[in-house]
């Protein structure tokens, strides 16, 4: 399908994405809203509705589908793991299990003696991620509960974002989606980004005596807050934090849930030193991209020692690292490493970022990001608005918060489709309505 699909103006919802966007309320509860339209298939960077509108994904299924749609390499690898064995359970292994923890352990230039959780979402990752930081936390001075210490505690950022489910959400900190979920863990407190003095704060809070609390068991962050609207760390905080956790015996937790697997232009964004000032950290958890598209995410505990805190019984989950996730991933790993999209991500990230801004739309302040995760910060609040206008001219953005579009478009994204984004963005009419 060739450019000439996108671009033009569609205003009304066709009668095909109607009826069933009727029938989706009926049946499903209404945490997402009424999605957008109802779609039917896809090919590369394009997808097309129920009603045949084709258009250009830069959104990817929020930073999934790391290869587009129906990449042959990825269709091929998932059917024939279908046709031999779609689930063990744990009892059990598989090969692309077995060859996939190896190649993330690689991947992310983790030490001998790491090892890999797997998982089946975001969430997930992060879940693993937090519990084996409490195990990290029973053995530190000052937290053993049964000698009358303090439970230790777990350090996060504003904005910062890990998932939904209830441990994860206690790390989350938008008070919207936590609020009526409290009490949560009662153990994590919340610093800025960017705010040293805070961080240190929190951590010489521990000690004996009434005001004395438990020590800090791990510090949990993003490198770039996607959901708070693709915010990059600065990374001389990133070190700072390093810094404060190994001088306190304190893990280091990077969720890379958004930013790795090649989404920045490296495997795991803490891999550039413009994001993460070099650091590396004790933990890094993973899942949007990793799987093309599949549902699959888990974590990586660095090192030998750490590693060795979960044992037998002390977490699971019976799809985890299921073969069929586990191959859609091996081929998702295998396509951008032979297909040079590191190189791509880095290249159609600069060439989308230096469009938008050479466009001169008056409705854009500036563009931040890094490879092909990228937001436009926008002049006033009207991201809904200008979200649903490029869907009308063909192109899916998202309006991440009311004054930003994200882009985050696959990893195999062409030189021309970018150029098609710049061109269909250049359009949106800097006068829309604010949200
Ligand atoms: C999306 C996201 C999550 C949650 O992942 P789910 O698969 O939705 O559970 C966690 N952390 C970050 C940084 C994310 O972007």
């Amino acid at each position: 399908m060739t450019s000439e699909t996108t671009g033009e103006t569609r205003e009304t919802l066709g009668p095909n994405d109607a009826k069933w966007l009727g029938e989706y309320s009926r049946v499903h509860m209404n945490v997402f809203g009424t999605p957008l339209r109802v779609m039917d298939h896809g090919e590369g960077a394009r997808i097309w509705d129920v009603d045949g509108n084709a258009y250009l994904d830069f959104l990817a299924g929020i930073a999934v589908n790391s290869l587009g749609y129906a990449h042959p390499k990825w269709v091929a690898a998932v059917s024939e793991q279908a046709a031999k064995v779609a689930h063990t359970s744990n009892y059990f292994a598989s090969e692309p299990q077995i060859e996939l923890a190896a190649r993330l352990v690689r991947l992310a230039g983790a030490p001998e003696g790491s090892h890999v959780y797997f998982g089946n979402s975001g969430a997930e990752g992060n879940e693993a991620a937090l519990k084996l930081a409490k195990l990290h936390g029973r053995t530190l001075k000052g937290a053993a509960p049964a000698m009358g210490g303090k439970p230790a505690r777990i350090i996060a950022m504003t904005h910062g974002f890990h998932g939904r489910t209830l441990g994860a959400l206690s790390a989350t900190w938008k008070p919207a989606i936590r609020t009526p979920f409290e009490p949560l863990l009662p153990c994590v407190e919340f610093v800025d980004p960017g705010d040293t003095m805070g961080l240190y704060e929190k951590f010489s809070q521990t000690g004996p005596g009434r005001y004395g609390k438990g020590p800090v068991a791990a510090v949990i962050m993003e490198l770039i807050q996607g959901e708070a609207g693709v915010r990059p760390m600065d990374p001389g905080f990133v070190r700072a934090v390093r810094s404060m956790c190994d001088a306190h015996g304190a893990l280091l937790i990077f969720d890379e849930v958004q930013t790795g697997i090649g989404r920045t232009g490296t495997w795991f964004a803490f891999q550039r030193k413009d994001l993460s000032g070099g650091v590396t950290p004790d933990i890094v958890t993973f899942a949007k991209g990793v799987a093309g598209g599949f549902p699959m995410g888990g974590m990586i505990a660095f090192g030998a020692e750490l590693s060795a805190l979960f044992s037998p019984g002390t977490h699971g989950s019976t799809f985890a690292g299921n073969p069929l996730a586990a191959s859609a991933a091996l081929a998702t790993l295998d396509v951008i490493e032979h297909d040079g999209l590191l190189a791509n991500v880095e290249e159609r990230g600069r060439q989308l970022r230096e469009g938008i801004t050479a466009a001169g739309n008056p409705l854009f302040e500036y563009v931040r990001g890094r490879g092909l995760l990228n937001a436009i910060q926008l002049t006033h609040p009207c991201a809904h608005a200008a979200m649903q206008w490029a869907l009308e001219h063909g192109l899916i953005v998202n309006a991440v918060a009311p004054d930003a579009l994200r882009l985050a478009p696959p990893l195999i994204v062409g030189e021309r489709e970018v150029d098609e984004a710049a061109a269909i963005l250049a359009g949106v009419p800097a006068d829309l309505p604010d949200d």
